[in-house]
């Protein structure tokens, strides 16, 4: 999907079309630049606790500026960009970046600070340098261990490979949390669940759509949400609801037992401002600051 220029939505795109290869290559030489000339940026959507509402947590979002197409989906450009091999490179900048803002809320509130959730790509996790360098990256930007989570994907989770493992380990030894992205949207093995130190399930905001009564797959999403919920629990992992849009299932979901969720309805990502200041217990009144637009998903 490309973002029509100006506009809030993202256009379809079809890579059926004609001209979809020029685009691709139009993409893809502005991705190479862009890690040159400073496109890119990063937002941040508070994380609450369901119980008291209280922000404990930051996801870290990629965002991408074409200088002539406007905003892409990341979706389209980190497939891009892993095919390019410059996933690396990438992912290496939104860590640091990520952890260098978190290490200024921790200098500020201490452990009242937000920990940052940052998204992980299959292909970091298996770079051999990951857990070393994540490690001295803290370490130089003075962020504690525990203050970081990685999101990974089950399909990144999945494979039998030792080295992501070894890495996760390392990193869990030293405080890092892992968390699985999108859980239940992946394949439905769970034996990963029992050898990598997870320790936290986030549900795919495609299962908290139908939360509410009236929508047609509300008794299945129930279900399946109810169920996510009590596996958590019983391996004694936290669960966090994505895409939360509406009152009406937040205070489901708080009545269903989930610890902590993401979404519209608390706030939308913007920049880090918008973090500093719900943390700072001023709430999460967004004016004045950038946000995303509202956009289809
Ligand atoms: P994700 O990690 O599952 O992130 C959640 C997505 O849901 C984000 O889309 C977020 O903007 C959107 N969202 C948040 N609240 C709501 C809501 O209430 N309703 C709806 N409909 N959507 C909501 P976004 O920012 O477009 O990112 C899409 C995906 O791109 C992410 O899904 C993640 O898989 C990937 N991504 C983003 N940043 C990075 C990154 O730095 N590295 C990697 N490897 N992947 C990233
Ligand atoms: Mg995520
Ligand atoms: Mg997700
Ligand atoms: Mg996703």
């Amino acid at each position: 999907w490309a973002k029509a220029a100006g506009g809030d939505r993202y256009e379809i795109y079809d890579p059926n079309r004609h001209d979809a290869q020029a685009l691709r290559s139009t993409l893809s030489s502005g991705l190479r630049s862009a890690l040159q000339s400073g496109d890119f940026a990063l937002r941040y959507q508070p994380i609450v606790r369901l119980a008291d509402g209280v922000p404990i947590g930051a996801e870290v979002l990629l965002r991408w500026t074409h200088p002539e197409h406007g905003p892409i989906a990341p979706e389209i450009f980190i497939d891009l960009a892993e095919e390019l091999g410059l996933i690396g490179q990438l992912g290496r900048w939104v860590l640091t970046r990520g952890c260098r803002e978190a290490a200024g809320w921790y200098r500020e509130l201490g452990d009242r600070a937000p920990f940052i959730s940052v998204n992980l790509s299959a292909r970091q996790l298996h770079d051999v340098g990951l857990a070393d360098e994540l490690l001295r990256t803290l370490d130089e930007v003075g962020l504690p261990a525990h203050q970081l989570q990685l999101e990974l994907t089950e399909s990144a989770l999945l494979g039998p490979a030792q080295g992501p493992a070894d890495a996760l380990e390392a990193l869990a030894e030293h405080g890092v949390r892992v968390a699985v992205d999108d859980f239940g949207t992946g394949y439905s093995n769970l034996a990963y669940l029992r050898r990598l130190p997870v320790r936290e399930l986030k549900i795919a905001g495609s299962f908290i759509e139908g939360l509410a009564p009236g929508h047609p797959s509300t008794p299945a999403d129930r279900q399946i949400v109810a169920s996510v919920i009590a596996l958590a629990h019983g391996l004694n992992l936290t669960v966090t609801a994505e895409g939360v849009e509406t009152e009406e299932q937040a205070h489901l979901l708080r009545t269903m037992g989930c610890d902590h969720a993401q979404g519209w309805w608390f706030a939308r990502p913007g920049d880090p401002e918008v973090i500093n200041r719900m943390a700072g217990g001023r709430g999460g009144d967004q004016a004045g600051y950038s946000v995303d637009p509202v956009t289809t998903h």
